[in-house]
Parts: C-alpha cells; sequence; structure tokens
C-alpha cells in the first residue's frame, strides 16, 4: 500500500464516495469549491443529524446543523441505508474505529471520527487508475 505525502492533500477529490451498500454520498446541496460534498448521517450525544464533508483529501472542513466540541467521537452512518460506515482499522492516535468513504474500484478514503483528530488515509487498489481520475490540477480548482 502506497504512502501518501502532504503534498497530496487537498489535491485529491474523491468524486463518487459510495457506503458499503453501494448507495451514493455525494450531494449538490452542498459544495466545497464548488465541488459536491460528501454526505453522511452522524449520530453525537444521542442526537443525529446530516453532516457534509469536504471532498478534498486531507481537507477538515464540515458543515451541518450539529455543533460538535474538540473531542466528541462522532458515529457515521450512510444517510440513505443507515449502515454504518465504521471500518476495522483503528485510529492509532486515537485507538477507536475509523470509517470510510467507498470508492469505485475497492478502494476507500479512511477517517478518524474523533473531532480534532486529523488522521485521515487514502487506500487505493489500483493506484495508477485511480489517481488518475481523482487527481485535480489546480487550475480547475480555481475555477
Ligand atoms: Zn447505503
Ligand atoms: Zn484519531
Amino acid at each position: 500500500m502506497p504512502e501518501f505525502t502532504d503534498k497530496l492533500k487537498g489535491k485529491i477529490r474523491v468524486g463518487n464516495g459510495k457506503c458499503p451498500a453501494g448507495h451514493s454520498l455525494m450531494t449538490d446541496k452542498v459544495l466545497f469549491d464548488g465541488q459536491r460534498a460528501i454526505v453522511v448521517k452522524v449520530k453525537n450525544k444521542g442526537h443525529s443529524s446530516l453532516l457534509y464533508l469536504n471532498p478534498f483529501y486531507g481537507k477538515f472542513e464540515y458543515k451541518g446543523e450539529m455543533k460538535f466540541e474538540h473531542g466528541d467521537v462522532i458515529e457515521v452512518f450512510c444517510p440513505e441505508c443507515g449502515v454504518s460506515l465504521a471500518i476495522d482499522d483503528t485510529c492509532h492516535l486515537c485507538d477507536i474505529a475509523m470509517f470510510a468513504v467507498q470508492l469505485p474500484d475497492g478502494g476507500q478514503v479512511e477517517a478518524c471520527p474523533k473531532i480534532g483528530c486529523h488522521r485521515h488515509s487514502l487506500k487505493i487498489v489500483d493506484v495508477d487508475e485511480q489517481l488518475g481520475r481523482m487527481y485535480v490540477d489546480e487550475t480547475k480548482v480555481q475555477m
């Protein structure tokens, strides 16, 4: 599995994220830098709400109605079918289960569900093909 460096942060965009059951998690109701957000359902302290995530890898912006405190650990679900997006891999910093957004062809973007933890990783099965599709050239981003 290749290690991605900080150079790629903010340049790779999840354009087609899905839940494990195959529902699209992309929405055009909320945009980040003109790009469709990833939408998930989150639960925190007994409340649930929709949360919109910046689709660019390595960016930790989110929008939503729910307010979080540093250190909150959220549960993340598909808004369509309610399946949990938690995975077996744990965040090495927090020792809790990460959640993942599935990519086409078997890769996934993983993130730590603890607010304030910026652990994020990218697993790609077919690296050349996927990176070719996901890599956003900077001229496009600035449109
Ligand atoms: Zn689903
Ligand atoms: Zn963490």
